[in-house]
């Protein structure tokens, strides 16, 4: 076949798109387009498997829908004999037995990827990712030189430029860009999330399922039970069930938590969005058009956007633009290492251990466990900001370094000094209390905070601010909390201080809690 193909394409396992701008460079009948799965990739952090199962079942299910579209697929498995195990060594082999076609990329997801390829040795021809809706290049002008960006008026902006959930005069529907305030109700008693759609293992995904079972054992978290899309057929399906079941009571329950409750009422659709599966600019038109014809309230519908057109354009802009000196950060110099917990899901924290076993059941977890548990869990105990991010990146199925990382690293752990956000999202265990039905369940007593069964979130809290009072004592945005540790007496301060000391110590000497 090798001296036919003129340009080869190399799509990448979470750029399974038919519009990929790649695409619009070549031509089916003279071109070959190259996918490879390879160990590096598998393997940079310990992936769940359930993650390696779904971009590898996802892959091969594109490569044949693209060879009945007619595109000329060259298709690496994992254990073809001669695979080099990783993309830019398949590429250098690849572009070596065509006879040295031209070579088009989009650009990559991660910026260890892009650096990898750009510094392969191989002349690459890029081609913008226009999956986004704000490019690289329109993200850097709109931050220009300002020291601290605000996903808010980012936000404004895609929405004025996306035209979604638009007034006729161009001001925002209902007369508020943000109906945030609506969306913090606590789940009622004994209310339920819908059933979560579910899709059968065909032939191909059980056949990953095997190959992931072999290689990757050693890997943290369950592989049986995979039960997402992998094709666009049956994200479609995924999301036109959110739609009808969940969307409507998206926007009330968006910060509830609840036991025996993964998904609630989120939509489950991040990891397909994130290969590929899906087309934001249809989901935000979907939800728009949703609510125009009566069947979704606005706070569900503006809260859905905001997260799409909002939180993860802003992210994915933030991430471009200061990558890769923003994977360092760290202004609290933390140091301690991961608790055994995130990988074990051991320990009698309630919250944590739901939040945990459920991750390492599912791959998932909603925002607020991943933000206001588990997150909050690590700024409060001071965790390496490197340790943490890993985790994230392994455990997740929609785990991409340019959405992990700003989320964690900025959002949870505050490690960019209040770059992306305005103030870290400490609490105490009472907004966990507030917000879920775990703490009726727990050991720990979510009343107290300086005794032995006390909630270990207590007294973390004020202990990072106590530890923390240079850097965040000025901030507008604590000063409430800051006040109310002014007015303690100093006996309480102590006990608090002392609580959170004897609590890190048992985290480094390696127990549970
Ligand atoms: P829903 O709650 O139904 O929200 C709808 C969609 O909005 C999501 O699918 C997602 O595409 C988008 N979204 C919502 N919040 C965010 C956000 N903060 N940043 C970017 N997109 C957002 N999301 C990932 O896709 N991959 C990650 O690796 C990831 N890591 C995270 C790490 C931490 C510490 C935190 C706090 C959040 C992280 N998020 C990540 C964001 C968010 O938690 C997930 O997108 C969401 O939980 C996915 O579930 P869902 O599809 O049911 O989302
Ligand atoms: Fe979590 Fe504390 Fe509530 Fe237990 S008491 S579930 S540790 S917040």
């Amino acid at each position: 076949m090798s001296d036919a193909v003129r340009r080869l394409g190399l799509v990448l396992g979470d750029q399974l798109s038919f519009d990929l701008s790649l695409f619009d460079a070549l031509d089916p009948a003279r071109d070959a387009v190259l996918m490879a799965e390879v160990s590096e990739e598998a393997c940079y952090v310990p992936h769940h498997p359930q993650k390696i199962v779904l971009v590898f079942s996802a892959m091969r299910h594109f490569a044949q829908a693209l060879e009945t579209r007619g595109w000329r697929v060259i298709y690496v498995r994992l254990d073809a004999p001669d695979n080099s195990g990783s993309l830019a060594g398949e590429l250098r082999r690849w572009h070596a037995a065509l006879g040295g076609p031209a070579l088009h990329l989009s650009e990559c997801g991660e910026w260890r990827v892009e650096e990898a390829l750009r510094t392969g040795g191989l002349s690459l021809n890029w081609h913008v990712d226009r999956r986004f809706l704000c490019s690289r290049e329109e993200f850097a002008r709109w931050a220009g030189n300002r020291r601290q960006l605000r996903m808010e008026l980012f936000y404004r902006e895609m929405r004025r430029r996306s035209g979604l959930l638009l007034e006729p005069d161009g001001g925002p529907l209902g007369g508020s860009w943000n109906f945030d305030a609506d969306n913090r109700k606590a789940l009622p008693k004994g209310a339920r999330g819908p059933f979560p759609a579910r899709f059968r293992q065909d032939v191909i995904t059980r056949e990953v399922v095997a190959l992931v079972g072999e290689r990757f054992a050693s890997h943290y978290g369950r592989l049986e039970g995979f039960d997402y899309p992998v094709t666009h057929a049956e994200a479609q399906e995924l999301w036109q069930h959110f739609l009808e079941f969940s969307l409507p009571s998206f926007g009330d329950y968006q910060d509830a938590m609840a036991e025996g409750e993964p998904y609630l009422f989120h939509a489950r659709i991040s990891a397909a969005l994130n290969i590929g599966l899906l087309d934001l600019r249809q989901l935000c038109a979907d939800v728009e058009s949703a609510h125009r014809q009566g069947q979704v309230p606005l706070n569900a519908a503006e809260g859905f956007i905001r997260q799409l057109i909002g939180w993860r354009e802003y992210v994915h802009g933030i991430y471009w633009l200061r990558m890769p000196d923003y994977a360092a950060l760290n202004v609290f110099g933390n140091r301690r290492a991961l608790p055994e917990l995130y990988w074990s899901g051991r320990t009698e924290m309630r919250c944590m251990a739901q939040a945990i076993s459920q991750t390492l059941e599912l791959g998932y977890a909603h925002h607020i466990q991943r933000l206001m548990v588990t997150g909050n869990f690590a700024l409060l105990a001071g965790i390496a900001p490197s340790a943490i991010c890993e985790w994230y990146l392994a455990v997740y199925l929609d785990a991409f370094e340019w959405v992990e990382l700003p989320n964690t690293l900025g959002m949870v752990m505050h490690a960019d000094g209040g770059y992306l956000g305005s103030k870290p999202y400490c609490a105490s265990g009472r907004y966990i209390q507030r917000m879920s039905d775990h703490c009726g369940a727990c050991r720990y007593r979510v009343d107290r905070a300086t005794e032995d069964d006390a909630c270990p979130f207590n007294s973390l809290y004020w202990h990072f601010l106590m530890r923390h009072r240079d850097h965040l004592g000025r901030n507008p945005r604590l000063a409430m909390a800051y006040r109310n540790l002014q007015r303690m007496d100093e006996s309480r301060v102590a006990a608090l201080w002392q609580r959170g000391e004897q609590l890190l110590a048992r985290l480094d000497a390696g127990e549970a809690l």
